[in-house]
């Protein structure tokens, strides 16, 4: 029989990075403004691979009040109890996470392969190894390297770090990348800079969204971000050791 990994606690505390490096220091600024994230808001791993599949394309209060839906029906305990609901049942609880026939879809599609190819657990999707977990998740319909890559490092404990629209547009307006490279080259940016270590990649990208969320929109409000003094003026693409 197959051990199966047990799986790091949802929530890991915020780690200390003392390196030198500009990542490094980008860290510390964030983490020492904005205190520990805790991240991801959610109390099983299931629940973080829900909740990754229903917070695409939009707000995560739509997709939070999806889950709390799923959750007050009972049905976050095991994969099953989710795909043998009728669809418009189905519809109707993640309804606020918009989208949401697709949604639905798209969850029973995720849960139909965690079923199939993990015996129905996240302890069965961070068994596989990581490349051969990360290219089946990306077959699946609906399923994008984001998405993927937050069920792989939030649920399942994978040593992968999650590029969202706030990375790219932190990253690209502080010249650390180039802000319109390809996703893959922007998860490699951060995985040859960052320690292995996976609550650093859990707190580095949750500190990202918040400041993406609360200073850096379509229009940067610089002035009291966290990061104001790692911006050059003038300054929004190019690359930076
Ligand atoms: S708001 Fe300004 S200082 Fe803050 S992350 Fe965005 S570009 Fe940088």
């Amino acid at each position: 029989m197959t051990r199966r990994p047990s799986l790091p606690p949802v929530r890991l505390p915020a780690p200390a990075w003392s390196g030198s490096t500009r990542a490094a220091r980008v860290y510390r600024a964030a983490l020492s403004r904005l205190g520990p994230s805790r991240w991801w808001p959610a109390e099983t791993p299931l629940e973080v691979c829900v909740g990754a599949v229903l917070a695409q394309n939009t707000s995560w209060r739509g997709a939070s009040l999806a889950v709390e839906n799923l959750k007050k029906a009972g049905l976050l305990d095991r994969p099953g109890a989710i795909t043998s609901l009728p669809p418009r049942k189905l519809e109707e609880l993640v309804r606020p996470s918009g989208y949401f026939r697709q949604k639905a879809r798209r969850l029973v599609i995720f849960l139909d392969w965690l079923e199939k190819a993990c015996g129905g657990t996240v302890e069965g999707l961070a068994a596989l190894p990581l490349e051969e977990a990360r290219a089946s998740l990306l077959e699946l319909k609906g399923i994008g390297p984001e998405t993927a890559d937050s069920i792989l490092c939030y649920g399942a404990g994978k040593l992968v770090f999650v590029v969202d629209a706030y990375t790219r547009r932190i990253g690209g307006r502080h010249g650390l990348f180039g802000g319109d490279l390809p996703y893959e080259e922007i998860r490699s940016w951060f995985e040859s800079r960052l320690p292995p270590d996976l609550a650093l990649y859990r707190e580095y990208h949750a500190l990202l969204v918040r400041i993406g969320a609360g200073w850096c929109g379509t229009r940067p409000a610089c002035e009291g971000c966290p990061l104001a003094r790692f911006r050059k003026p003038g300054l929004s693409g190019g690359n930076s050791p």
